[in-house]
């Protein structure tokens, strides 16, 4: 089995048939989504290596999308890591500790690297998988129409989309999904920087379960129903 192998996703009715046996949670296995037709390299088998890997996966998934919309997809310009509070500002407003987030004045993103190893360390490697694809979402919806009226529309948009590149990835075989645990997704989705519940607050995420539905909804339904 050499298939990358993605734990803690199994987070979907149609997924978790048979959830329940509580598998620790998954590291590592040897990917060979090279092979698979993707450009991306490396096997993911640790966390430096998952989040180059889940950059690559879902801006190769999104390059795809949009080619076969006829369009083209811009990637991201920089993928920074930084530690605390010395990230990059974007337009004027400081990085903050304990985030990631997307800049779409220089079309780049940024994580806060320490939090993101923490998530990692202790939900799995999905919280990557959530997280990466998520902000990338808004990388997308930079590229496409722009017209949400309140900002958790945008931020539930993004977690569909991260769910329709992560389903999608794991259709064509270049991630697998180990049986993973429902609460972990609704964690990584929670941690993935969600200051507020409040609808109609300019930095409202939604609430764990409005995310954990949108994602699903991306998950199972794809981009097109985002
Ligand atoms: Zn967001």
């Amino acid at each position: 089995m050499n298939r990358r192998t993605l734990a803690v996703l199994l987070l979907l009715a149609v997924l978790v048939a048979s959830c329940g046996t509580g598998s620790p949670p998954d590291r590592a296995q040897p990917g060979d989504a090279a092979s698979r037709g993707t450009p991306c390299e490396g096997t993911g088998d640790d966390f430096p290596g998952d989040v180059k890997l889940a950059r690559c996966l879902t801006e190769w998934f999104w390059s795809q999308r949009f080619q076969e919309n006829g369009g083209t997809y811009r990637p991201i310009t920089r993928f920074v890591a930084y530690q605390g509070a010395n990230g990059p500002d974007c337009g004027g407003q400081a990085a903050v500790p304990e985030n990631a987030f997307y800049c779409p004045y220089g079309h780049f993103i940024a994580y806060d690297a320490a939090w993101l190893k923490a998530m990692y360390d202790q939900m799995g490697d999905g919280a990557v998988y959530v997280v990466i694809p998520h902000e990338l979402g808004h990388a997308v919806q930079a590229q496409l129409v722009e017209d949400f009226r309140f900002n958790v529309e945008r931020e539930l948009q993004a977690d569909c989309y991260a769910g329709a590149a992560l389903s999608g990835l794991i259709r064509v075989g270049v991630l697998n999904t180990e049986q993973g645990d429902e609460e972990e997704l609704l964690a990584n989705l929670q941690a993935a920087g969600d200051p507020t519940d409040i609808w109609l607050a300019p930095d409202a995420h939604g609430t764990p379960q409005q995310r954990q539905q949108y994602f699903a909804h991306g998950y199972t339904e794809g981009m097109g129903t985002c």
